[in-house]
Parts: C-alpha cells; sequence; structure tokens
C-alpha cells in the first residue's frame, strides 16, 4: 500500500509463540521508501523477503533497487527477513550498535532472550555494514534523508526514524500499543524515548510496527502510549503492595489479568517488563517531569 509520495507500507502476518504450544496471531509491517534507489525500514520475519520482493515488483520496483536495509531493532519480527533481503539486492544493512550485536549472532539473542519460536522468526544472522551510534543523517542515495533518533527502552538500540520529506515518523517498536502487552527493558528510557518523539516537528505520518499508519492526533498517540507505561507502571505497583513478597512471574501473571490477557501471555519478556518497573517502583508519577 502506498502512503505518502515516497513511503509504502507492507503487512506482513506471523505466529509468535506465547507459551509452549500457543502461537498468538501477529503481524509487523516493512516500509520501503521509494527515491531513485529503495530504502528499506524492517524486514519482518523469515522468509518476508518474498512479500516485500513481490510488493516491490507489483509496483513497479526490482529487489535489486534496495541500497539499504535499515533495522529499527534486533527482534525476531525486524530482522528475521534481513539474510535473505540482502542476499536477493546486495544492499548495506544499517542499525544502531547496542543491537547490532544480537543482529549478527542470532544465537546469542535467542540465549539472552528466548522466544519459544525464535528460530522459525528468524534463521540467519546478517553483518551490520553501517552503525549507527547517535543521532544523525542517513543517506538513502540521491539526497533522500532519514533523520536517526536513538530511542531505547524496548530494546538498548532501537531507534526511530524520521523522513522529513512526507513528514513521516518511524517508531518501530519503541512506542508502545495501548492495550498490548507490556515488552520494554527499560521504563524510564522508553518514557524518554516517547518525549524525544514530541519534540520533532512537522510529523504528517505515524508508521509505528504494529498498526496502519495514522495522520491523525500523532501526538496524541505517542502521549498515550506514555500514559500506558504509567497506567502498567500503577498496576505493579499496587499488585506490590498487596503482596510484598510476590516475584516477578506472579505480579506478572496478576498484572496481565488486570489487562484482560490469558494466563498463557506471560512470557519471559513481560515477566522482564515487570522488572524494569520493580526497578523504579520507589517513583509513582512516573510522567512528572
Ligand atoms: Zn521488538
Amino acid at each position: 500500500m502506498r502512503v505518502t509520495e515516497h513511503v509504502h507500507a507492507i503487512k506482513i502476518p506471523f505466529k509468535l509463540m506465547i507459551s509452549p504450544g500457543v502461537l498468538m496471531n501477529r503481524l509487523v509491517y516493512a516500509y520501503p521508501i521509494y527515491g531513485k534507489r529503495i530504502g528499506l525500514i524492517d524486514s519482518g520475519v523469515a522468509a518476508s523477503h518474498n512479500i516485500i520482493f513481490d510488493y516491490l515488483r507489483q509496483t513497479g520496483r526490482s529487489p535489486k533497487e534496495i541500497a539499504t536495509l535499515v533495522l529499527t531493532h534486533s527482534h525476531p519480527d525486524h530482522i528475521g527477513g534481513a539474510y535473505e533481503v540482502v542476499a536477493g539486492s546486495g544492499c548495506q544493512v544499517a542499525a544502531h550498535i547496542e543491537d547490532k550485536p544480537w543482529i549478527e549472532d542470532i544465537e546469542s539473542q535467542f540465549r539472552a532472550r528466548p522466544v519459544l519460536n525464535f528460530h522459525s522468526l528468524v534463521e540467519n544472522s546478517v553483518k551490520v555494514d553501517v552503525v549507527l551510534q547517535d543521532d544523525g543523517d542517513l543517506e538513502l542515495g540521491e539526497g533522500q534523508i532519514l533523520k536517526v533518533l536513538h530511542t531505547p527502552g524496548h530494546s538498548k538500540g532501537s531507534i526511530s526514524l524520521f523522513f522529513p520529506e512526507d513528514g513521516a515518523l518511524f517508531t518501530g517498536d519503541a512506542l508502545p500499543k495501548w492495550g498490548g502487552l507490556p515488552i520494554y527493558e527499560d521504563v524510564l528510557a522508553s518514557l524518554k524515548s516517547l518525549r524525544k518523539f514530541q519534540k520533532i516537528e512537522g510529523i504528517k505520518v505515524l508508521f509505528t510496527s504494529w498498526d496502519e499508519p495514522r495522520f491523525e492526533d500523532i501526538y496524541g498517540l505517542i502521549n498515550q502510549g506514555a500514559k500506558y507505561i504509567q497506567h502498567i507502571h500503577e498496576l505493579v505497583c499496587s499488585e506490590r503492595a498487596k503482596s510484598p513478597s510476590a516475584d516477578a512471574v506472579e505480579l506478572g501473571a496478576r498484572v496481565l489479568q488486570a489487562l484482560g490477557f490469558p494466563e498463557t501471555a506471560l512470557s519471559p519478556m513481560v515477566v522482564n517488563s515487570i522488572k524494569a518497573h520493580l526497578k523504579v517502583s520507589d517513583r509513582k508519577d512516573l510522567l512528572a517531569p
């Protein structure tokens, strides 16, 4: 689907195993930016190159025109298609230095962050050619620029990208979804990243990795993401006040129940998010300056 003059959105469905034998339907987007060459933001899961390459061909472009693949972060649903995208296009890969080790060595990621069906989502590691460290510009070729923003919290090396030409902001997974599973490593860093989005002027379209492109009330949606983190924080703190000896797994189960999720949704990733809240449980209002 063409969304703006240059940006297209490709929806990629996949199944995430949240507990043994339990698969949850998820989706993730990949975003090609059409210029003289093509810049691609994220690569979906393993085998997504078929969907991406088919889309390019249907719109009169060739996979060989992809010059750069930018990975917003290292998680399997963003890097899973990278190896085949590179193999089929010869493109360079750009990612943040903090997530580079997990992109270049998927087994080290699996050991540290054991998503149950990891190896069906990502089959191969890929080399990062362009190492992003700070905020700055990433040239897509022929004068097209992506502004890189380091927006950690969901992962240490999460980046977001602003494409000023079309007013397009790509947030990867840095902006949490209201009602979504809480998945982040660092609560305060997440909120700081959301404040960074609020300071960007001229956002016309919001491209998260998990939702339709949004044209309306973008700054309101960013604010809603911050309020959701605060809402979960309050749940974690109140459940802990009720049972001070409960560990992060028990608290996670209660918080998910309060949020309306089934018991099976309690993955190690969610437990890590609960631990991240507990680290700052001395603070009640995380949104206060
Ligand atoms: Zn992620």
